[in-house]
């Protein structure tokens, strides 16, 4: 399919379809042709050819992927609705509703602006994956479409062809790539690197020509020795095919690894092909003996196919000249996967009545479109198709050698959490091919990642791995040991619940009896221990509200009627909406450093003689006093009474920081954002940056963590604003 300079006919398309064994509707075929021959007549193309040498080009392209009579009819109508005066109604008549649905389909794709702002690409990627979903043929159509394009991409004006290129690289390729059809997505990759970057390009494809005769002597060799070898051990002679990578793909593992062209293995690659999977693993016996291998370079895609399917085992070895090259092992049926992808299923299995790998495909695009319903981040969304539509997923190993597989940009994070919630959480290093590397590092294929854990089997893990971690699961399984380990709070926070509902209702039962008083609630709420009790008060699990009466009837039947008696310690409640460890007297003000909210967690501080400022628990203060071991023991519990959340008087003051474009309403758009929510402004201050942008602080009065959160993301979603967040001085 390399041929950029062949023009196509109709003549050749009709030869082709002669060479294939399969049923074509010729005359349809023919009559497609016609009828869009003449609908073009008067167009030409950039090169100065007749029109309708694309769509015939378009058409054998999708011969050659195999495709059925209603899709290649459909490649030579794809831009008749669109460019001449014929409707779809006609097509519809003429060629039936298949044929129809699939020109309409490659019509409206090509009305999509792919590169836009980032939210508008979004948006038109769930467009492009929409129609895939519904028909992957249009999807296939449009890929054979850019093909065709892309080559004959020198005739368009010097801006076209960078922007085309770029479009292709950043979302077709990926799409063909997902598709698992290789032999579009390999050639989309050249012709657009190309445009890219000329200069990368001609430099590759220069060290390729040098030597080039040798290369195709070595290649031929190694073919040679395999097949020998094969036959001497009595096995069936393998299809052997050999090849020299493509210069994208020398470019990308060049750029990606930092490698020179030598330090490349798999410049030349032998693909063996056998009959059965337990041949596989047999040649690869074969050739692990024959040929020295390079440690850390097998990897079994057999076991554990690529997310589109792409399923082979590959290994590079050194040959007898000292040149390493890779060897792709796998079946015929993995072979026509490998190559054609998601198109194999007309090519070689007759439609799509192969539903089962068909439906693996699917099932991915219709998951992102269900994350990208579930999320109305818009930058979110973009990421998710970004990471999800990136070239390689990332295999690394343990120390075992057991393949752990992950998204691409993956970090050790995610590696400790996909072999064991219990490695991740005591993780407090890794080493990669055993140097020590950052928390942050981000994993490549064929590394081998050794976690180094904790021996304390208290420790967790750091809050800040939330932002670093890729893998939903990684964040999940964080996320959910900081619940557990919240447990310790919410105990403490059940307990002053419940004796303060005790206290005001003059409850007094002695310590000792408490668990047999409270027994049948226990009971009741599934609760094993006191704790369990107090813990899913704290948590909201148990609504005081709802078992008070039932409790307070129990203690009359028990200890007779309740006495109100002065309680020597109540709960104090301030004007702020506190309570201080149960202690009452004591004047308490929220701290100025980082102005705690009601709902977050704090902490109080004994100061000399003022009584207790309250910090919220990530005050750089009490981070600080914790880590130094200053006044340790200053530091007191203290709790948001109930109702403090509710509060809806502003009283809390806290900041924004707002980094923004430049732009003169922007001061506007925030005030009237917090009129309409009726939030007092007590200070904005603004300056402009280096770089052109503004830095906005928004002081305010804020009535609780709801009403800020609510604020913060109505600034965000402003259309100049870069980044809005709470500020901590
Ligand atoms: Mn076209």
């Amino acid at each position: 399919m390399n041929n950029a300079d062949t023009v196509y006919t109709i003549d050749t398309v009709i030869e082709k379809i002669m060479e294939e064994n399969k049923k074509y509707d010729l005359s349809k075929i023919v009559s497609a042709y016609e009828f869009a021959a003449k609908a073009h007549s008067n167009q030409v193309r950039s090169s100065g050819e007749p029109y309708i040498t694309h769509p015939v080009a378009v058409s054998y392209i999708l011969l050659e992927l195999g495709m059925d009579t209603d899709t290649i009819c459909a490649g030579m109508l794809h831009d008749v609705v669109e460019d001449t005066d014929i409707t779809l109604d006609e097509i519809k008549k003429r060629y039936g509703q298949d044929v129809a649905m699939l020109v309409d389909g490659v019509t409206k794709l090509g009305k999509i602006p792919l590169f836009t702002k980032e939210e508008q690409q979004a948006e038109n990627v769930r467009k492009i994956l929409l129609a895939m979903s519904q028909d992957i043929r249009v999807i296939i159509i449009k890929l054979a479409d850019r093909l065709h394009n892309m080559r004959t991409l020198q005739f368009r004006p010097a801006y076209k062809q960078r922007a085309t290129a770029l479009e292709t690289m950043n979302i077709y390729a990926p799409i063909a790539h997902r598709l698992g059809i290789r032999t579009i997505q390999d050639e989309i990759e050249d012709l657009s690197f190309r445009y890219l970057d000329p200069f990368a390009y001609s430099e590759i494809e220069q060290a390729l020509k040098m030597r080039a005769d040798e290369r195709q002597a070595f290649i031929l060799n190694i073919e040679k020795q395999i097949a020998a070898r094969f036959v001497e051990l009595g096995n069936p002679e393998p299809i052997l095919s050999g090849r020299v990578k493509s210069v994208y793909g020398i470019y990308r593992k060049a750029f990606v690894n930092g490698k020179s062209m030598d330090e490349i293995y798999d410049i030349y690659a032998v693909r063996i092909i056998v009959d059965s999977v337990v041949n596989c693993y047999n040649a690869l016996g074969i050739i692990h003996d024959m040929y020295n291998p390079i440690p850390n370079r097998f990897k079994d895609y057999i076991a554990t196919p690529k997310a589109n399917m792409y399923q082979s085992l590959h290994t590079t070895v050194i040959g007898s000249e000292g040149t390493p090259f890779e060897v792709q092992i796998r079946t015929v049926d993995m072979n026509y996967t490998a190559e054609y992808g998601i198109a194999a299923h007309w090519k070689y299995k007759e439609g799509i009545k192969g539903k089962d790998k068909l439906e693996n495909r699917l099932a991915w695009i219709r998951k992102i479109i269900e994350a990208q319903q579930e999320s109305d981040d818009a930058e979110e969304i973009v990421r998710t198709i970004k990471s999800d539509l990136s070239p390689e997923d990332t295999f690394a190993f343990t120390p075992k050698g057991d393949i752990i597989t992950l998204p691409a940009g993956a970090t050790i994070i995610d590696f400790a959490y996909a072999i064991h919630s219990e490695v991740g959480n005591k993780m407090k290093g890794a080493k990669v091919d055993g140097k020590l590397v950052s928390l942050d590092y981000k994993l490549q294929t064929g590394e081998i990642v050794e976690i180094l854990t904790h021996s304390d089997p208290n420790h967790g893990p750091n809050r800040a791995w939330l932002d670093i971690a890729q893998t939903n699961e990684a964040r999940s399984k964080i996320r959910s040991w900081f619940k557990k380990e919240r447990r310790e709070e919410n105990i403490v926070t059940g307990r002053e619940k419940l004796e303060y509902e005790f206290s005001r209702n003059n409850i007094r039962v002695p310590e000792e009896e408490l668990s047999d008083f409270l027994a049948d609630d226990l009971k009741r709420h599934n609760c094993a221990t006191l704790d369990d009790f107090y813990a899913a008060i704290g948590y909201g699990g148990i609504q005081l509200s709802k078992i008070m009466q039932r409790l307070k009837d129990l203690y009359v039947k028990r200890y007779g009627p309740a006495k109100a008696v002065p309680a020597p310690m109540l709960p104090m409640r301030s004007n702020t909406g506190l309570i201080v460890g149960g202690q009452s007297n004591i004047e308490i003000k929220l701290s100025k450093c980082c102005d705690p909210l009601p709902g977050e967690d704090i902490i109080g501080f004994i100061t000399k003689g003022h009584g207790i400022s309250v910090h919220r628990r990530d005050c750089r203060k009490y981070i600080e006093a914790m880590e130094t071991g200053t006044d340790k023991d200053r530091w007191v519990d203290v709790v948001w009474a109930e109702d403090a959340k509710k509060n809806d008087t502003p009283i809390f003051k806290a900041n924004i920081d707002i980094v923004s474009h430049g732009s003169l309403t922007i001061i506007a758009d925030i005030a009237s954002i917090t009129a309409e929510m009726r939030i007092p402004v007590t200070n904005i201050t603004s300056r402009v940056l280096k770089n052109g942008n503004s830095n906005i602080i928004l002081t305010c009065s804020i009535a609780g963590t709801e009403q800020l959160r609510l604020l913060i993301s109505k600034i965000q979603k402003l259309p100049d604003v870069i980044s809005a967040d709470r500020s901590m001085k």
